[in-house]
């Protein structure tokens, strides 16, 4: 694909807006409606920015353009999320480290100085995709959030949710990564999808009853857990059997014999309850454990008794829990077994082939099952008991639900569906990990008594501790500091958990101002933002986590409206890869159509109500085509008669009121739908109303420019400034480039002022239009619709004057709209009547088409010849045909006049050969 011209018009707009610092002059012009608070989603500098990035960076983009022009400071901040797994991940793998205990011996302190230098490898490509794409955003000026203030601030949400009480320590079910050694949480797995179908060998076991002569059949997906089994769970209401088959007795749930036995003769149905309180020996060792009920036990799959591991699952420790089951803990933290040093997913195998010799196996049965992955590293999870501190999500939970109801979402039903249902069902939000490169858990603990105390800010550290000048809070510089316990007198030590680093992204809307330590009032006058804008998951993950820390801290919502995209896909309906390359470079999207295109393509699209969209090069092209070069074919008409402008008449024409009423439909629709944050439909409306512009009122309107009705004349070119100048403020938001190149050269400022841009244009307001003036001529263009096609079926060229055309609808229309119809259908007359074209052509209308041939016909020589309308021809022809040499005669000073001509003669100074009604004409130009 070549660059086209609008890739120089996009290049020359951004360096002006460079040169005039247009971006500060739209923040810093007068705010009549006071301020408008955005909130960036921080994304992670340790990868280049991708088609997903690109698409909220133009969400969180156009919103703010247009609360600015409406009179509103939007200030717009970058930030850059630098702690966590992502970063920690990719310094392991630069610097060959497979384990923690690699790390601990490189030591932390060079470890965070490694991550530190390396989080914003990538960040002046960011720059320049931003840039480039029109987001105008502040970048100098950027939080991170492994800035000293911003780590303060976490510490101060941190110690607040503390005293109310909303942080405890306990040991929970979780998933674990053996690899990076710590617990993921529920949602970031789901948000990134990290659940693959693999396929395991699942076994049926049966553990035999003690003093009874039948065994109890289980079903387990992951044998490795048997070892750590210390019940078997049965429901109360389920109905079993004793079952027999080839002499061998067995229990399990009455639905699920057919699958699991087979044929097997029924010996006893009886409710679960029955089996409560029956011992059975362990497969692994001489202990005793028995069956306990389990509520979520259900006959879905399985035999309707679940094997219980309480170190290894979610269910099987609540039931530990209540029933005071013995833990087993049998693997390490890197996942090996602790007596064989095997793998988890690899004892699989081993312990199988121990149980088929003990001869507790029923029955093997391969499935494949989706199973959770580290979203970093891939690495197979699994469930397991771990100490934690968490916040406590159920005591916040009708407040959260509470302040959800003063959010606006956008598309609606997530506000009920999807946040809320997530808020109901949220469990306590796990926010200790086991890593290095974060912000530190402020908790010291005394190393004797239960002590603690939760530091909220550097000054107390320094009271604390004594330390006299603390520059950095990272783990590694704060991990020494150490004092006396206030009740025992031993010693207070920083527990070795780090921060979650949702918990940061949480507290943005305070932690970016370094609140507060500083901007107090700033931040106060500011809180909740007015706009946020994220991908679908993120109603799990950023959304929710930034709900949690404002209703635990301030009770309020911490965004009053928030736009949720969906993802995009390549055409077969794939998630990009950048492995597979199998989608278009997003570069290339822009060399060729502009960033305008993919913004308003973008915007338009189904992504913007939250769903997937299956990226289309053509759909981008066609919006190209729609908005881009019908406006810039437009403008270009206009520029050839702007100099002409010397009033701006009010107009009494029908075409200039029509467009007028358009416009202000226009702006009523894109106006609405903005301030709904309903995307799609405020862009949408733009491409028709360009259409309509070019096909219908510039076409209708040619002949006025280049007329002698002056007045006339006069009225059309103020009707299209004034059009063009509105319409690229309509436009501005969505493609902010073809519609400052419009505005600047319309408006005669022609980039030469600095302080001039249409972005620092007030929004246009909606003047009360003529809603009459549109149906009628929608009609009218209805009833031309019909005509052509009769004309076409007629076999008659547009060309070509035909006496009438008749329809019933002349009865509804307003006889202003009559000329306009039958000039565009090229008939005499408009008659009431049945769809009948008159098709008798007089040597008058023969004459007339005769007319209209040659000056297209000589209209498109000048053009082949790059004549412009500076430039008179004399034009010389031959022909035979008796009706073209007397049109020629009888018309020859209109004819002049329309193709620019000082004279036109017969003559054999001729070049070209045209067939004009079957008659051929040899034509020249000089
Ligand atoms: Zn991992
Ligand atoms: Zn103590």
């Amino acid at each position: 694909m070549e660059k086209n011209k609008f890739d120089n018009l996009e290049k020359e707009v951004l360096d002006f807006w460079d040169k005039s610092n247009t971006f500060e002059k739209s923040v810093s012009k007068e705010n009549p409606n006071g301020n408008y608070t955005f909130y960036d989603g921080p994304p992670f500098g340790t990868g280049e920015p991708h088609y997903g990035h690109m698409l909220s960076s133009i969400a969180k983009d156009v919103v703010p353009r247009y609360w600015t022009m409406k009179g509103y400071r939007v200030e717009r901040r970058w930030g850059w999320d630098c702690h966590g797994l992502p970063i920690e991940n990719i310094i392991e793998k630069d610097l060959g480290i497979g384990s923690k205990s690699q790390i601990e011996e490189l030591g932390i302190e060079k470890f965070n100085q490694a991550c530190y230098s390396r989080v914003l490898d990538y960040a002046d490509i960011w720059d320049d995709t931003i840039r480039r794409i029109g987001r105008w955003v502040d970048f100098k000026n950027s939080y991170k959030t492994m800035d000293l203030n911003y780590m303060e601030s976490v510490w101060w949400g941190f110690k607040e949710m503390w005293k109310k009480d909303l942080v405890y320590e306990g040991k929970k079910v979780l998933l674990y990564c053996p690899r990076c050694e710590t617990p993921i949480s529920n949602f970031e797995v789901a948000m990134d999808n990290s659940y693959k179908d693999i396929e395991d060998d699942t076994i049926y076991v049966k553990f035999k009853i003690l003093g009874k002569d039948f065994s109890i059949l289980a079903w387990t997906t992951t044998p490795w857990t048997l070892p750590a089994n210390t019940a078997l769970a049965v429901s109360e209401n389920i109905d079993y059997v004793l079952a027999e088959k080839d002499g061998q007795k067995y229990v399990l749930a009455k639905d699920r014999l057919a699958e699991v036995i087979g044929d097997a003769s029924i010996i006893e149905e009886f409710k679960g309850d029955n089996l409560i309180g029956l011992k059975y020996k362990s497969l692994f060792s001489e202990e005793e454990f028995g069956v306990v009920s389990g509520d979520f036990v259900n006959t879905e799959d399985g035999t309707g008794i679940v094997h219980i591991a309480p170190a290894y699952g979610e269910d099987d420790y609540i039931v530990g829990q209540k029933f005071n089951l013995p833990i087993k803990s049998v693997l390490d933290d890197k996942g090996h077994f602790k007596d064989t040093g095997v793998y988890f997913e690899k004892a699989n195998g081993e312990i199988i082939k121990k149980l088929e010799s003990d001869g507790v196996i029923f029955s093997k049965l391969r499935v494949k099952h989706s199973y959770p992955h580290c979203h970093r590293c891939d690495t197979k999870l699994f469930y397991r008991a771990i100490p934690a501190w968490f916040f406590n999500i159920s005591k916040l939970r009708s407040q959260m639900i509470e302040n959800n109801k003063n959010i606006n979402w956008c598309p609606k039903h997530l506000k009920e569906g999807r946040f809320a249902k997530g808020i109901e069902q949220a469990p306590d939000w796990n926010i200790s990990r086991n890593r290095y490169f974060a912000t530190p858990i402020p908790i010291w603990k005394c190393d004797s008594c239960d002590n603690i105390e939760v530091i909220g800010s550097v000054q107390e550290l320094k009271d604390k501790s004594g330390a006299v000048d603390v520059k950095d809070i990272h783990n590694h510089s704060i991990d020494g500091f150490s004092w006396r316990c206030d009740k025992c007198n031993s010693q207070m030590k920083r527990i070795s958990e780090v921060f979650d680093c949702w918990v940061e992204s949480g507290s943005m809307p305070f932690a970016q101002m370094h609140y507060p330590f500083e901007n107090v009032e700033k931040f106060e006058k500011n809180f909740p933002a007015q706009y946020i804008s994220e991908y679908i998951s993120q109603t799990r993950a950023w959304f929710y986590v930034m709900h949690v820390m404002s209703t635990a801290l301030f009770n309020k919502n911490s965004f009053e409206n928030v736009v949720t995209t969906g993802v995009i896909l390549n055409e077969k309906g794939e998630k990009l890869s950048k492995s597979k390359k199998n989608y278009p470079d997003p570069s290339k999207i822009i060399d060729s159509f502009g960033a305008d295109s993919l913004r308003a393509y973008l915007m338009g699209s189904s992504l913007m109500h939250a769903e997937n969209l299956l990226f289309s090069e053509d759909e981008v092209k066609d919006i190209y085509r729609k908005n881009i070069v019908i406006l810039w074919n437009i403008y270009s008409f206009y520029e050839m008669y702007s100099s002409e402008i010397n009033s701006q008449e009010s107009s009494d024409n029908i075409l200039d009121q029509w467009i007028i009423a358009r416009l202000n439909q226009l702006i009523e629709d894109v106006t609405k739908s903005m301030d709904d944050y309903d995307l799609p439909n405020a862009v949408r409306p733009i491409a028709d109303f360009i259409n309509d512009f070019s096909t219908w009122y510039l076409r209708r309107s040619r002949d006025r420019f280049k007329g002698d009705d002056v007045l006339d004349k006069q009225m059309a070119l103020g009707t299209m400034k004034h059009i063009l100048t509105d319409l690229s403020k309509v436009m501005a938001p969505f493609m902010p480039f073809i519609s400052e190149q419009v505005w600047q050269r319309v408006s005669g400022h022609n980039f030469q002022n600095e302080d001039k841009s249409v972005h620092l244009e007030e929004w246009p307001e909606f003047q009360s239009y003529d809603q009459e003036v549109i149906e009628q001529m929608k009609l009218a263009r209805k009833i031309v619709e019909a005509g052509l096609s009769k004309r076409s079926d007629a076999g008659m060229k547009i060309r070509q004057p035909l006496p009438y055309y008749s329809t019933d609808l002349v009865k509804t229309i307003n006889t202003k709209y009559i000329s306009i119809i039958e000039s565009e259908l090229n008939i005499q007359e408009l008659r009431f009547g049945r769809n009948e074209l008159g098709v008798e052509l007089s040597e008058e209308l023969l004459m007339e088409g005769i007319k209209r041939e040659l000056v297209r016909t000589i209209n498109s020589i000048r053009k082949n010849m790059g004549l412009t309308i500076n430039d008179t021809v004399a034009v010389s022809f031959e022909t035979d045909d008796e009706l073209i040499i007397k049109t020629i005669e009888m018309f020859k000073d209109d004819l002049s006049k329309s193709v620019l001509a000082s004279k036109i003669e017969r003559g054999s100074n001729t070049q070209e050969e045209f067939t004009i009604n079957n008659s051929i004409i040899r034509i020249g130009i000089k």
